[in-house]
C-alpha cells in the first residue's frame, strides 16, 4: 500500500444529487482527493458545489436529469462521457423520502420512491458499469441507509428501496469484482440535511434520536467524505459488496 493509492488525481466522478446535502459533501471530498466532478440533479444547476469544487482547482459540471423520469441510464451515461470523458467513479446518492402509515401509503408515492431510490440506481449502475467493465476499471458507491437493515416507521417504500440498494450492491459485486469494477455502499445514519428538516424541527423526536446516537451528534455531509474517497480509491481495490455504516455508532448499539 502506498499513500498515493488514496489519490483520485485525474479521475472523473459522477455524483447524483451533488448539488446539496450528502452528495455535496462527497463531491467536495472527492475533489479534494483530486477528482473532477459531474453533479446530476433535476435543476441542472449546482452553483454552490461548482464554486466549492472549482476553488479546489478541480473542474465541476452540472447536468440536468430527473431520475424519476429516467427510462434507461444509457443516454445520460453516453452524454456525460461524450462531453466530459470516461467516468471512473459513480456515486448513486440522489434520493427522496415519503412518510405515511403503511396502510395509507399512496401507490404513486411508492412508485416515485422506488424509481428514484432503486430503479434509477440500477439503471445508472448498468449504464456506467457497462462502460467501466469495458475499460476494466471503475468504482461504484451506492448510498444505502440504516433502513437497508431495519424497517423504520411510516417509511415502507424507502426501507424497501434501501434494502434493495444493499442487495443490489452485493449482486453487482458478485458479478463484477473479477472484472475490475468495485461496487460498494455507504449507509449513513441520521444526517443533518434537507431530507431531515422536519425531523430536526421536532424537538421531541430529534432529542430521542440524539440520545440513541453513541457519538451524540447528528452526522454532517462532511462526515461522508472520508469513506467516499476511500471506496473510490485504489486503496479499496479488494473491497467488494460491502455496506459501510457512517452513523456515529448507531449500529454498534
Ligand atoms: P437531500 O434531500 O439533502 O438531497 C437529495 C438530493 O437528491 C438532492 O441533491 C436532490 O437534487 C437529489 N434528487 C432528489 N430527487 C431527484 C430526482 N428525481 N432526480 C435527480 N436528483 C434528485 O438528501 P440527503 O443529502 O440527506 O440524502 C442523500 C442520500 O442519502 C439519499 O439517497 C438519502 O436517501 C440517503 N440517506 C440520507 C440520510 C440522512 O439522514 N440524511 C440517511 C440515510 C441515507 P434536486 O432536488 O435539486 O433534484
Amino acid at each position: 500500500m502506498d499513500l498515493s493509492d488514496f489519490s483520485l488525481e485525474g479521475k472523473l466522478a459522477v455524483v447524483t444529487g451533488g448539488n446539496r446535502g450528502l452528495g455535496q459533501g462527497m463531491a467536495i471530498a472527492l475533489a479534494k482527493a483530486g477528482a473532477d466532478i459531474v453533479s446530476v440533479q433535476r435543476s441542472g444547476e449546482s452553483p454552490e458545489t461548482l464554486a466549492l469544487v472549482e476553488a479546489l482547482g478541480r473542474r465541476c459540471y452540472a447536468v440536468a436529469c430527473d431520475l424519476a423520469e429516467l427510462q434507461t441510464g444509457e443516454d445520460l451515461a453516453a452524454n456525460i462521457e461524450d462531453q466530459f470523458g470516461p467516468v471512473d467513479i459513480l456515486v448513486n446518492n440522489a434520493g427522496i423520502q415519503r412518510r405515511h402509515p403503511a396502510e395509507q401509503f399512496p401507490l404513486e408515492e411508492w412508485d416515485l420512491v422506488m424509481q428514484v431510490q432503486l430503479r434509477s440506481v440500477f439503471m445508472l449502475c448498468q449504464a456506467f458499469g457497462k462502460r467501466m467493465l469495458e475499460r476494466g476499471s471503475g468504482k461504484i458507491i451506492n448510498i444505502a441507509s440504516l433502513l437497508s437493515f431495519s424497517g423504520g416507521l411510516t417509511v415502507p417504500a424507502y426501507a424497501a428501496a434501501k434494502g434493495g440498494v444493499a442487495q443490489l450492491t452485493k449482486a453487482l459485486a458478485n458479478e463484477w469484482s473479477s472484472r475490475g469494477v468495485n461496487v460498494n455502499a455507504i449507509a449513513p445514519g441520521y444526517m443533518a440535511t434537507e431530507m431531515n428538516t422536519a425531523l430536526i424541527g421536532d424537538s421531541v423526536r430529534s432529542g430521542q434520536i440524539m440520545d440513541r446516537i453513541p457519538a451524540k451528534r447528528w452526522g454532517s455531509p462532511e462526515d461522508m467524505g472520508g469513506t467516499a474517497v476511500f471506496l473510490a480509491s485504489e486503496a479499496a481495490r479488494y473491497i467488494h459488496g460491502q455496506i459501510i455504516c457512517v452513523d456515529g455508532g448507531w449500529m454498534a448499539r
